[in-house]
């Protein structure tokens, strides 16, 4: 798979951004996309990786109704789900590694723990009692 997908542009720079692996992109374009076509005036305020899934967040325009919050959310939910089913490396099918206890990760047969923490994800675990 040599066609590598660009991120999709966000409405605004999230604070506290974290990297998106490579292998989400095509997951991650598509919630953009439906947010874009969805959600007007919508904003991200964090796109992260969390127990081998990618996690978007995003304001919604002040005064949207609560039904328009609840649709939109479900159908983000739904279109995340797909990165439990998608290699964070290369995009193939994938599904949950957690042969790293202190990373999970989803990812294909050919990528299952080929990759270690990196260094400063050590040592942040290492300087605190571990994520919240
Ligand atoms: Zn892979």
């Amino acid at each position: 798979m040599s066609d590598v997908q660009a991120p999709a542009l966000l409405p605004n720079d999230p604070p506290g951004w974290s990297d998106l692996p490579a292998g989400w992109v095509g997951v991650f374009n598509a919630a953009v996309a439906y947010l874009d076509e969805n959600l007007e005036g919508w904003r991200v305020v964090q796109v992260k990786q969390k127990y081998a899934a990618l996690r978007i967040y995003y304001d919604e325009p002040e005064g949207t109704d609560r039904d328009t919050v609840r649709r939109v959310s479900r159908a983000i939910d739904e279109i995340l789900a797909e990165s439990e089913r998608t290699c964070e490396v290369c995009g193939r099918p994938g599904a949950l590694d957690q042969s790293n206890r202190y990373w999970w990760r989803s990812v294909c047969e050919e990528h299952r723990g080929s990759i270690e923490t990196p260094e400063a994800e050590l040592r942040w675990r290492e300087g605190t009692d571990g994520p919240a």
